[in-house]
């Protein structure tokens, strides 16, 4: 049987990355969910559907109209966001973008349309997710489920080298009030909020390398995959 995986936890935990490492050392594929409400928010901004930071009700009339599709990218290995049709993938990891989309992700329609997606994306074979909510709602029954945290400092140092290096002109104190916002609307919203499951293995990744945290999960990996 093919695994699912399911990776959550707070922002810029390290998720996709591990993620990432271990769908490649597993033979799965892998989805990022978090990039599926980021080309929503996108899709929202470019249409004039925010005002002062405010969602318009407009924005879930047009759910059916916002396709969302992966590619792999055989020039760098890595697997690409597109929104109707158009290559997306360094416009959803914006700091406009990042502003708003906890917003986004806090509509109950706009969850309930990404997670009937996502929920079909596992029914291809194997699959290692990550985001907030995989291991309760959309794979409630994946064989091993990660949650992933850090402490903040090693958090906001982590998005803010990361945002430095792809260009983006921000400061520590910025990204530091957009983790906390988003962790605080994630944690806190009604519709399926961001929680430990029971059946989940807590990975604290302050101190651990990409190669050691990558070691730890095929461990646990193999033993879902023996029971
Ligand atoms: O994973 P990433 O940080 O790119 O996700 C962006 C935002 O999308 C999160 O801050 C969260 O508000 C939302 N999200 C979610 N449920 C998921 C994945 C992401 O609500 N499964």
């Amino acid at each position: 049987k093919q695994l699912t995986i399911a990776i959550d936890g707070f922002s810029s935990t390290g998720k996709s990355t591990l993620a990432k490492d271990l769908a490649v050392a597993l033979g799965l594929n892998y989805i990022d969910s978090g990039a599926m409400y980021r080309a929503v928010a996108l899709y929202a901004l470019e249409n004039n559907l925010v005002h002062d930071g405010q969602i318009s009700p407009e924005l879930v009339k047009k759910l059916d109209d916002i396709h969302i599709a992966f590619q792999f990218n055989p020039t760098n290995k890595k697997s690409e966001t597109f929104l109707n049709g158009r290559n997306v993938e360094d416009k959803i990891r914006s700091t406009a973008v990042s502003a708003v989309v906890s917003e986004v992700a806090a509509i109950p329609e706009v969850r309930r349309h990404l997670v009937y997606l996502q929920k079909n994306m596992g029914k291809t074979g194997g699959v290692v997710m990550d985001g907030r909510d995989i291991g309760s709602v959309v794979f409630p029954d994946a064989e091993l489920k990660i949650f992933m945290t850090a402490d903040e400092d090693v958090r906001v140092l982590r998005r803010w080298k990361e945002l430095k290096d792809k260009g983006y002109n921000t400061t520590i104190e910025e990204v530091r009030e957009n983790l906390n916002h988003r962790d605080h609307l994630d944690t806190t919203r009604a519709d399926s909020p961001l929680i430990k499951t029971e059946d989940a293995i807590v990975l604290d990744n302050s101190n651990l390398s990409q190669q050691e945290q990558l070691e730890l999960a095929i461990s646990w990996a193999n033993k879902a995959k023996a029971i």
